[in-house]
């Protein structure tokens, strides 16, 4: 897999979700994610996802309040 960043070569890992309630740190989970070797840029499903969600338009609040029902 190359980065999509720097063109480096992209390294298979093991990443820990971490929880953290009053200081304390818990390991939630657990993914594969690949992370380049070159920049260090880290790119799992999650990670795409949410970039994908960022392109699109979303609404503030303000917007929502003022948004005529049914109209879309
Ligand atoms: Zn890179």
């Amino acid at each position: 897999m190359e980065c999509t960043r720097c063109h480096g070569f992209m390294m298979k890992e093991l990443v820990y979700d971490l929880l953290e309630n009053d200081g304390q740190f818990y390991v939630s989970g657990r993914h594969w994610a690949y992370r380049c070797v070159a920049c260090g840029k880290v790119s799992d499903w999650v990670i795409e996802q949410n970039r994908q969600v960022v392109g699109k338009a979303v609404p503030t609040d303000e917007q929502t309040r003022n948004a005529e029902p049914g109209a879309a």
